[in-house]
């Protein structure tokens, strides 16, 4: 008999050794399964796989990993008409039977259960034991898996499985079966084939298409399997002391909106070519995949490792939830990890991901703006559906972009309550012109500004034009609106939206001009469709100044919104210890009859727009608001942090990074179990780079104004700017900044006032 741990493992199966590149979890804790499978979901930002691990319903063997495709949204009774990511089937299920008995995790097994993560190669990591099901040894392990999950990030429909077996006892015939957890669930069938199936959504009428293969070697030697169904394979074998027994499993799958062959005959051309490279090709180009993310991204601090971590996780996720190849979908409020919010995109991606993805990934950034693009019309239509023109976006939008927000949800208090934000919160069309904006002033793709972005931010200037209407007092107000803080709803001349709206008109005022004098040959037949003359853009002119910011010119603060500053005022600090949110301790009606406030709404502004606050009253701003939020939303302390940070307060800003944080990785939110915070997550990185180190962009060039926080002794991070790829570097024990040009012409850099010239030759390095 051999020992299970003198087996060789394939060094496919180890995970990273690094323990800052890893997540370990050993054993079990039911409380905080479901707050796990969301931390280690891998994902490609096409297929998403929650990190459940293997265990037993009734004799069979299944790993509940649930599997989510992009844009494979349908409405049903299950989500009250609106539509919902729709699961794939899970593709991780193993059945082990030895000598003719089921092999099944017993909840004991499930103790001795490690998982990792591991984040520098994209992948979850099981290592368990299986214990024998005959009686005579009864508890006692005869079988020892590992196995290994990912989802390619080079080919974005495969997923590959790996497991080795190894058994200590020879002479027992096992047979393992390799099948699918839900396979077609909740989908119309359209084709059952042995190593493909397909199908449709029921309403949205959208296929998919699953192609799997699946191989067993026993000491090197494949055998081969039987068919048993659609996508599940068996094999038997005989086993041998010191055995090593490794199976490799291959799914691929695609979506569609033409005809279901062609899903099909996707799904089967990458399947065919991820046989031809075989699974350890298909491991070696999603490493070689992941290492080109993580050293176009990769953000290293010393001297704080937790922040690390954090920042390592936020990476990880952030360059798993974006596909750059994919037009037709954005990243939900859970990305691919969970089911809160059905896959719904949100302002969470404009306002707290696109500026990573522009800065490190400008391919996936222009993807992302391509789903508004691809989604204006039905912008418009609600426009015109309430009343308006341009481009009203949704405030939570799916496949098609048609308003998705739910009318109903059950609020944390247990009661039903009516959702208003789908109509209200307008400040969503803004917040789409605004990343607009900046993609195309980081990354200078004034190919995409001609084709589509130009178009988004003139259509939702329409809009605000529209909206904001002129009344008896000279001014254009903007009533009957819901700003990121949730908590008022109905409410007037709400500062967010108005100075937002106001910026937004006049972005695309400046459009208009650049296009009409760089690229007449763009604006003539995209003015002419828009229907766009001369006289409305005077009129525009006209209305932007007249759109009341809700400034107080003596005080240097901006009114939330029309009425707030005489609401009931509540100390927060005597709530200090509640695990509530607010609005729960309150009471709706209490909490919308006082200043609290669920999230940054004044210091959201503060933080997109400082330009909108002269002299100290940023600060005072900040200081007002912040002890009246009750940080009732993942996304608020990262405005927050941003914010202090900017302000030069480190160690405030510090506490709003570790709250943000802790929400993936401390299991404090129950809520974790429906997928990770994707906007917070990339907070992390923009409290990082645009609060510590204080980037900037600017006309020549980048700014540096770096204030790093307590504790963090040196700070580097790459970033991409107007096809230049630079290298950033604040050493704090040193006093010194260095930013190389890798990539690309000259350029300035602009620290503590002096501009300095930057090129490939020549770095900058100068004393703080
Ligand atoms: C926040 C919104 C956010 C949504 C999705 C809500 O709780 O208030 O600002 O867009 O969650 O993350
Ligand atoms: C969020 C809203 C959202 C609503 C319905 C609330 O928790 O704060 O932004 O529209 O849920 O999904």
């Amino acid at each position: 008999m051999t020992a299970p741990n003198a087996i060789i493992m394939d060094p496919a199966l180890q995970p990273t050794t690094d323990p800052g590149w890893v997540l370990v979890e050993e054993g079990y804790d039911p409380l905080r399964e479901s707050s796990l499978e969301s931390r280690f979901a891998i994902s490609n930002g096409f297929l998403g796989v929650r990190g459940a691990r293997a265990t037993t319903r009734g004799s069979r063997w299944i790993v509940p990993a649930r599997t989510y495709v992009a844009g494979l949204f349908d409405t049903g009774a299950a989500a009250g008409g609106i539509p919902a990511l729709v699961q794939a089937a899970g593709w991780l299920n193993v059945r082990l039977v030895v000598a003719g008995q089921a092999l099944a995790p017993s909840p004991g097994d499930l103790t001795a259960h490690l998982m990792t993560l591991d984040m520098r190669r994209g992948a979850v990591f099981t290592e368990w034991p299986a214990s024998d099901p005959r009686e005579l040894a009864l508890g006692q392990v005869v079988a020892r898996m590992r196995g290994a999950r990912l989802v390619s990030q080079e080919a974005r429909g495969i997923g590959l499985q790996l497991i080795q077996i190894e058994m200590d006892e020879g002479g027992i015939e096992v047979t393992l079966e390799a099948g699918c957890e839900g396979l077609g669930a909740g989908l119309s069938q359209m084709v059952l084939a042995p190593d493909l199936g397909v199908w449709r959504t029921c309403q949205s009428d959208i296929a998919l298409a699953m192609a799997g293969a699946a191989w067993l070697g026993v000491d090197g030697v494949e055998i081969p399997s039987k068919a048993v169904s659609t996508l599940t394979w068996c094999w038997s074998w005989t086993t041998r002391p010191g055995q090593i027994v490794t199976f490799a499993r291959v799914v691929s799958l695609a979506r569609g909106r033409g005809p279901e062959a062609d899903a099909a005959a996707s799904a089967c051309e990458a399947l065919h070519m991820a046989r031809a490279r075989g699974w350890r090709g298909v491991l070696a180009d999603h490493e070689a995949a992941w290492a080109e993310r993580w050293r176009l991204s990769e953000v290293t601090i010393d001297g704080d490792p937790t922040a690390q971590t954090a920042l390592r996780f936020a990476l990880y996720h952030l360059n798993g939830a974006a596909n750059p190849d994919d037009e037709q979908v954005s990243i939900g409020a859970r990305a691919l990890t969970g089911d809160d919010y059905l896959g719904h995109v949100f302002w969470d991606t404009e306002i707290y991901l696109v500026a990573f993805y522009a800065l490190t990934w400008p391919r996936a950034a222009r993807a992302l703006l391509m789903y508004r693009f691809h989604t204006l019309d039905a912008a418009r239509a609600k426009a015109i559906r309430l009343g308006w023109r341009g481009a009203f976006y949704a405030w939570e939008s799916a496949d098609t972009g048609a308003e998705a927000a739910p009318a109903q949800v059950v609020a944390p208090d247990r009661q039903v309550v009516t959702i208003l934000c789908g109509t209200q919160e307008q400040h969503i069309s803004a917040d789409v012109a605004y990343a607009v904006w900046h993609y195309w002033r980081a990354t200078g793709d004034d190919g995409f500004l001609q084709a589509a972005g130009a178009e988004i931010i003139l259509e939702t200037a329409r809009f605000w034009v529209s909206r904001a209407t002129l009344e008896a007092d000279g001014f254009r107000h903007i009533r009957g609106v819901i700003g990121p803080d949730e908590y008022h709803e109905n409410i007037d001349d709400n500062a967010f939206t108005n100075v937002m709206a106001r910026w937004n008109i006049r972005r695309a005022l400046d459009v208009a001009a650049l296009m009409g004098q760089r690229w007449p040959d763009h604006w003539a037949p995209l003015s002419a469709r828009l229907g766009l003359g001369v006289a409305e853009l005077e009129a525009w002119r006209q209305a932007v100044d007249t759109i009341l910011p809700g400034l107080d010119a003596q005080t240097g603060l901006y009114e939330q919104f029309a009425g707030y500053f005489d609401l009931e005022d509540i100390d927060l600090t005597a709530y200090a210890g509640r695990s509530v949110p607010m609005d729960v301790v309150l009471g709706r009606t209490r909490t919308q009859g006082s200043q609290v406030i669920k999230q940054a709404d004044v210091v959201a502004l503060l933080a997109l727009l400082p330009e909108a606050f002269s002299g100290d009253s940023g600060a005072a701003n900040f200081h007002y608001y912040a002890p009246r939020c009750g940080q009732g939303s993942s996304l608020s302390a990262v405005m927050h942090g941003l914010v202090a940070a900017r302000l030069g307060d480190g160690e405030t800003a510090l506490g709003y990074f570790r709250k943000t944080a802790a929400i993936d990785l401390a299991d404090t939110q129950a809520a974790d179990a429906g997928g990770v915070h994707i906007a917070a997550l990339g907070g992390l990185w923009m409290m990082t780079v645009f609060g510590f180190a204080g980037l900037t962009l600017h006309e020549r060039g980048i700014g540096l104004n770096p204030q790093l926080p307590p504790g963090w002794e040196r700070l580097a991070f790459p970033v991409q700017w107007r096809g230049r790829r630079l290298s950033i570097t604040i050493n704090a024990v040193k006093g010194r900044v260095d930013v190389t040009l890798e990539v690309g012409e000259a350029m300035t850099v602009c620290i503590a006032d002096s501009t300095i010239p930057l090129s490939a030759e020549r770095g900058v390095s100068v004393a703080l």
